[in-house]
């Protein structure tokens, strides 16, 4: 086996490979060109495609592919081979700059949410050089953006971007009044954690709902599940030790910085953690990981499960966000430094970020708001669907001794003076980690744990950015015209933590007493996705994205109506599969079982009078009552559907899915498991949750 650092980076056509292939002078504009963000001229191009084409031929690719992330929520890639006839019968190897840097996938079927009428169905597909071209699978990858011809962004990609630049404009003007002479761009950067379950094929296959939802729609509790612990940081089973090894392989032959893989708290559940990047790179790794990790599990005769919750009553998946900011000279503006001018300059982006959470708690809310992960948030392993941030007790502490102007420590005598006193040392803790939080501080960077594991980070890191942005456009404006710049400083502090300290919540996010506490500081609860979705087009939103153009008012409504409409979508889906489960497979399961079980009463009476049929009858008695309950539940379900065909619009639908149809469904599933319990396992049409959960060995 070859050394990783041979093979990392093997299939990404980056900067060595750029610098080795490429004359030199082209190099030195596609970097300018790609460091200023400009659109590439086609003289140019040509000459990358060229070198790319050889080099993709080389690795025996035979097509190449715009790869984009349409708003599927996954990627996309339509494949075209390089070949090109001439003369003779014969073909060579070609792919233009044109094809490069423009694409046109026939992508008429792609949601758009009435961006792209009918009649200019036509997208097209942009490269965005800031992300590397790679192989995969013979295919040469060429990340792009995918518009409208109206120039509207008809993916996750495009308002990222946009939402990077924002936030570099805005941070850039507030870093230079700290001096900061040679920082030319800011970035966010991104570590995304992923959660995900392993499950054998051959044990998924037998389930209707994890084949057709991703989540079990029935399913007893099993005799043991998480409660033991055991599984958490547990040894890892060989056949999962196969899959993440040759993952790892994958990943790194991508460029794509996998550096942790563990078992996570529920059986079978386990989490990758890459090193993190710049933000939209992350994402587009993210993605690949999230491909990788469900084609790779099926060659191990394994399904991978991204779904936010695809076990009741067992822990759910989630992914952790980890955002920074960093200059390009490679300083983290949310690092606390050691002088008074970069302390000043932490506190101050710590609190651009406190006033941006609060001010948008209801985006990031949006951001992760999907029918999936609507049964994690809230429960009791994931961060409630309230959005509070997590400090930890120094440096909540310092920032109170700012707000009340008191000493802060036991040796300080002095206040505090931004700009003129350096930050009194706090411990990064790595022990008192506040795990329950859904935004929290870990020393140079904020953790967002609220995105579901099948989540693209895009979202998430679209509002945030934005948010900060915002604000940091908004205390740039103030600072920009201080009289005295220190005294002015401390003051934007001292204000903006006294405005916004309610977001701040160190405690336990899991107790319900919290939930009590955050509805007294006024601070939002939109427990489901239809209470959380109409923040996206409400007129502060609607202002925040089209002052920092980010999204047009267009495009945010283009994007309510496709989330909504996926909801509704999903709900839908759910709930037909319910209903086929039941009356294809459980009720005449049931059925056969009671016929069985009178049967054998039956023979028994007529062998001997005195023999007890006690538990044959008694068992016939209950389950024909609870096969009866299901019989009705499940025509309530069906009338509700249609019923359903009634409403106006995507939004009147979702509000009906959540209220009537899951509510219902619940009420069946509760029916059927306790069904499942009181039948013989092998009359039951599925794997239980423990045939499950530990099918792989
Ligand atoms: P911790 O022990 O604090 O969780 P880790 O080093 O394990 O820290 O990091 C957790 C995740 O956070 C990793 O994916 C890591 O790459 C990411 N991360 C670390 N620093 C940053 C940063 N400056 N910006 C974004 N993500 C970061
Ligand atoms: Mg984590």
């Amino acid at each position: 086996m070859a050394r990783v650092s041979e093979y990392f980076g093997l299939n990404v056509f980056n900067d060595n490979v750029m610098k080795e292939k490429l004359p030199h002078e082209t190099y030195k504009l596609l970097q300018r060109t790609i460091k200023l963000g400009k659109h590439l001229d086609i003289g140019l191009a040509n000459v990358v495609a060229n070198a790319m084409k050889d080099w993709a031929i080389e690795k025996g690719a035979t097509h190449y592919t715009h790869w984009f992330q349409p708003m599927t929520g996954i990627t996309a890639e339509k494949h075209d081979s390089f070949i090109s006839p001439v003369d003779g019968n014969k073909v060579i190897m070609e792919f233009s700059g044109k094809e490069l840097i423009q694409g046109e996938p026939d992508a008429s079927s792609f949601p758009s949410g009435g961006l792209r009428a009918t009649f200019e169905a036509r997208g097209y597909t942009a490269w965005d050089a800031t992300s590397y071209a790679f192989i995969k699978d013979g295919v040469l990858c060429i990340p792009t953006a995918f518009c409208s011809y109206g120039g509207h962004a008809l993916d996750a990609k495009t308002p990222l971007l946009r939402s990077m630049e924002a936030i570099n404009r805005q941070a850039m003007r507030v870093i230079k009044l700290f001096g900061n002479e040679n920082v030319t761009r800011i970035n966010t950067t991104v570590g995304a954690e992923q959660e995900y379950f392993l499950v054998d094929k051959d044990v998924f296959e037998k389930r209707k709902d994890l084949v057709f939802t991703g989540r079990t729609l029935f399913g007893s509790k099993p005799p043991k599940g998480q409660e033991l612990d055991d599984h958490y940081f547990g040894a890892i089973k060989p056949r999962v030790q196969a899959f993440m090894t040759e993952l790892d392989e994958e990943l790194w032959k991508l460029g794509i910085l996998a550096k942790t893989e563990h078992n996570e708290a529920a059986p079978a559940q386990h989490e990758l953690a890459p090193v993190f990047s710049t933000t939209n790179i992350a994402a587009d790794h993210n993605q690949l990981t999230m491909e990788l990790m469900q084609k790779i599990a099926r060659r191990h005769n394994m399904v991978c499960l991204l779904h936010e919750k695809p076990f009741a009553g067992v822990n759910g998946s989630g992914k952790h966000n980890n955002w920074s900011i960093s200059t390009d000279t490679g300083v983290n503006l949310l690092n606390p430094g050691d002088t008074p001018a970069e302390n000043a300059q932490f506190l101050l982006f710590l609190c651009a970020v406190i006033k941006a959470v609060d001010d948008y708690q209801d985006l990031l809310r949006v951001s992760v708001a999907a029918a999936g992960n609507d049964h994690r948030l809230g429960a009791n392993e994931a961060p409630p669907a309230v959005v509070s941030m997590f400090l930890g007790d120094e440096l909540t502490g310092i920032l109170e001794a700012i707000e009340a102007e008191k000493p802060y420590g036991t040796k300080e005598k002095e206040l505090l003076r931004i700009g003129v006193h350096t930050l009194p040392k706090f411990p990064k803790d790595t022990t008192d980690r506040n795990r329950t939080s859904p935004f929290a501080f870990t020393g140079n960077k904020f953790e967002f744990r609220m995105l579901g594991s099948s989540n693209t980070i895009s979202s998430a890191n679209v509002m945030l950015n934005t948010a900060v942005a915002e604000v940091l456009r908004q205390f740039a404006d103030v600072l920009e015209n201080a009289v005295d710049f220190d005294s002015d400083l401390h003051s934007l502090i001292r204000n903006t933590i006294s405005a916004h300290k309610r977001i701040i919540f160190n405690g336990n996010g899991y107790d319900d007493a919290w939930l009590f506490e955050a509805e007294k500081r006024g601070l939002l609860n939109n427990k489901t996705t239809p209470d959380a979705l109409p923040s996206l087009i409400a007129e502060k939103n609607i202002e925040l994205f089209t002052t920092h153009k980010v999204y047009s008012l267009e495009e945010l409504k283009a994007r309510y109506e496709i989330l909504s409409e996926n909801y509704c979508k999903v709900i839908n889906i759910e709930a037909l599969t319910m209903l086929d489960m039941v009356n294809k497979d459980i009720l005449p399961a049931v059925s056969s079982f009671t016929h069985e079980l009178s049967d054998t009463a039956l023979s028994k009476k007529s062998l001997c009078a005195e023999i007890s049929c006690e538990y044959e009858t008694e068992l016939v008695k209950d389950i024909s009552s609870l096969a009866s309950a299901v019989f009705s539940k499940k025509k309530e379900l069906e009338a509700f559907m249609i019923e359903a065909l009634e409403c106006a619009d995507n939004t009147a639908l979702a509000q009906f899915s959540k209220d009537k149809i899951l509510s219902c469904m619940t009420e069946l599933r509760i029916l059927v498991d306790e069904l499942e319990t009181k039948t013989d396992s092998n009359y039951w049409p599925y794997p239980s949750y423990g045939d499950i959960l530990f099918s792989v060995k």
